[in-house]
């Protein structure tokens, strides 16, 4: 599996498995099968309910613990932060069955923001966080967090897909030394992305399919990708975009689908903070 390496050295596998919206009665079958498909790199979050189960698909997998990239998500902590991170912190290892993860996020640029990432720089120093993160943070959020704290984060985990490709962003990480990773890298299927006639013609050149297409662009681009899947036929076709190269040409086609703007919402919409702002989970 090719890496990246993160701005404190640690590495990272560019393909890994989401496990956003599947049923936790679902996940510890799904993640037993990409474990067994070859994934190492799992992303969750608190707020999907299901790193129980996830913890229980690593434990039964027997695949050694430093073979394993583990990612999951702080959700939304009001001020003061720390102690709340810190609870929500050892909530989500307990519940893995871990005693460290490789990739701890803070899930949204909303709550006590600063609390929250000096309680995972904690975590990070302690070495319980072999990494620490953020995800759907803009530029400007982005660049206040590095300015103004000691840690720059290791990864920015943002919607990224053919429709929203974030290539001006994806520079200004690489200048700050963020790694870039895509959530929701097929759009969830949205704007009709798996019969994208641009997409499943770039593919039949190669006898791949529009999501093996979209998987590579993305690790071609240096993007870290994480597609979900509870299919296991699928599981192994998003695993399988090793063996082909996209050309410069190609690329540049894939460019002109760019939109401009998020397909699911803009975290610079009142009514999303606030949204967001209300939801709440229990530490
Ligand atoms: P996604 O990976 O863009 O799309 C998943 C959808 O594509 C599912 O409906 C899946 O259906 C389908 N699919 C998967 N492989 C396919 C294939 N080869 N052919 C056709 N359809 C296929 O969506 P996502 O789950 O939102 O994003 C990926 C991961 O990013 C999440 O699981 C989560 O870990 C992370 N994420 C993070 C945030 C954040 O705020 N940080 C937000 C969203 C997501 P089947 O399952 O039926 O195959």
């Amino acid at each position: 599996m090719q890496t990246v390496t993160l701005n404190n050295g640690v590495t990272m596998p560019i393909l890994g498995f989401g496990v956003y919206q599947i049923p936790a009665e679902d996940t510890e079958r799904a993640v037993s099968e990409a474990l067994a498909a070859g994934y190492r790199l799992l992303d969750t979050a608190a707020a999907y309910g299901n790193e129980e189960a996830v913890g229980r698909a690593i434990k039964s997998s027997g695949v050694p613990r430093e073979e394993l990239f583990v990612t999951t998500k702080l959700w939304v902590q009001d001020a003061p932060a720390e102690d709340n991170t810190k609870r929500a912190f050892e909530a989500s290892l307990n519940k893995l069955g871990l005693d460290y993860l490789d990739l701890y996020l803070m899930h949204q640029p909303f709550g006590d923001v600063y609390g929250q990432w000096r309680a995972m720089e904690a975590e990070n120093r302690a070495g319980r966080a072999k990494a620490i993160g953020v995800a759907n943070f803009y530029p400007d959020r982005l660049l206040d967090l590095i300015i103004n704290n000691e840690i720059t984060p290791q990864v920015n985990q943002i919607e990224t897909h053919p429709f929203f490709q974030r290539a001006e962003y994806q520079h200004l990480m690489r200048e700050h030394d963020v790694q870039i990773q895509s959530w929701g890298g097929f759009a969830e299927g949205r704007n009709d992305l798996f019969s994208n006639p641009l997409l499943s013609g770039i593919g039949k050149e190669y006898g791949k399919s529009v999501a093996q297409v979209v998987l590579r662009w993305l690790t071609q681009r240096g993007v870290v990708a994480i597609p979900k899947s509870v299919n296991p036929r699928r599981m192994a076709e998003n695993f399988d975009v090793f063996d082909f190269e996209l050309t410069d040409e190609q690329m540049s086609r894939i460019a002109t689908l760019e939109t401009g703007s998020s397909l699911f919402f803009d975290h610079h919409d009142p009514e999303i903070v606030a949204g967001l702002a209300k939801r709440r989970l229990e530490a």
